[in-house]
């Protein structure tokens, strides 16, 4: 019996499980000062019309390179935003910085579109229309150049508040869109009930789409649910040309992948995809990876 109480003493100490908590625990101190504010940035990636190629717009990608912890995964640190209750707050800075890089990005090309991610516990908290409202308002962008993304987490929560919550925001002329669809536990209900204009299909349906015929199948026909119910359908995680042209030819409407581009900083995507004559419509070349 002592043999055994002295066993499970040992059991108890998980390595692994102390070491998540104690990276846990360090982002969390990192995480509320002052220093992450300075280290926090947004990168944007390029979406572009599958018929052409031409750039339609840019969707917002967090990135934290800690001083002491280096690049944090963005799913990681927004996780533990959450956990901490700071995700309010940080979800209407990157609202706010996001929208104001596209107002001033629609200088340049004037039908620029800014997709921004949001957490399911950012829209669920009160002030959410208020937030979105400021951000717009605050950086003069018309409500109809921003695009929010949320996952399917999100219709885990209440109905009816949520339903008007996302009611009033489309009244606004914001456009809603599901992220990662497909690869949560959410039912289908919420497809036909709620106002989502977009659909973003998972991108580990659309990666593996070349090699696993059944993947091919099922994103054949998200596709043609997502139309036959009046979304717009966008393909994330195009990788290369011949995803490309397969997810043209199954009549996605718009694209995004590192066969585009990879996300990257302000300026970068002003120099590369807006330079010179260039600016929303102009053609992105694949460039492969
Ligand atoms: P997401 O919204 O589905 O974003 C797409 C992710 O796919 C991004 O990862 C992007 O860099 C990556 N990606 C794009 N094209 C390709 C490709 O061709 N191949 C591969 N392998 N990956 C590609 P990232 O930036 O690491 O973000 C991961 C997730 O973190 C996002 O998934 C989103 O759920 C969350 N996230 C990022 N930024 C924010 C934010 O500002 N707020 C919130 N609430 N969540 C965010
Ligand atoms: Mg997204
Ligand atoms: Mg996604
Ligand atoms: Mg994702």
């Amino acid at each position: 019996a002592h043999a055994q109480r002295h066993r499970s003493r040992y059991l108890f100490f998980d390595p692994l499980k102390y070491e998540t908590t104690t990276r846990r625990l360090k982002l969390t101190a990192l995480i509320s000062s002052a220093q992450f504010l300075e280290e926090f940035e947004l990168h944007y990636q390029p979406i572009v019309d599958a018929k052409d190629k031409k750039l339609v717009g840019c969707e917002a990608l967090a990135r934290w390179c800690s001083d002491e912890l280096g690049q944090i995964p963005p799913p990681e640190f927004i996780e533990v935003a959450e956990e901490i209750g700071l995700i309010a707050g940080l979800g209407e800075l990157i609202l706010q910085k996001a929208c104001l890089q596209a107002a001033h990005w629609r200088t340049l090309a004037p039908n620029m579109i800014i997709s921004v991610n949001v957490s399911p516990l950012q829209i669920v908290d009160a002030h959410f229309q208020q937030i979105v409202e400021n951000a717009l308002a605050l950086s003069g962008l018309p409500a109809c150049a921003l695009k929010l993304e949320v996952t399917e987490q999100l219709m885990l929560h209440d109905e009816e508040p949520l339903m008007e919550k996302l009611r009033y925001l489309q009244s606004l002329g914001v456009r809603l869109a599901i992220d990662d669809f497909g690869s949560g536990y959410a039912s289908l209900n919420y497809l036909c009930g709620y106002p989502f204009e977009l659909l973003k299909i998972d991108q580990s349906f659309v990666r593996h789409m070349l090699s696993e015929p059944g993947r091919e199948t099922l994103v054949r026909t998200i596709v043609q649910l997502a139309h036959s119910l009046g979304l717009e359908v966008v393909a994330e995680g195009v990788e290369s040309n011949e995803l490309s042209v397969l997810l043209t030819e199954m009549g996605c409407d718009l694209l995004q992948g590192y066969c585009f581009s990879r996300p990257l900083p302000p300026q970068t995507f002003t120099d590369q995809m807006l330079g010179g004559d260039s600016g929303c419509g102009t053609q992105v070349y694949s460039v492969g990876i």
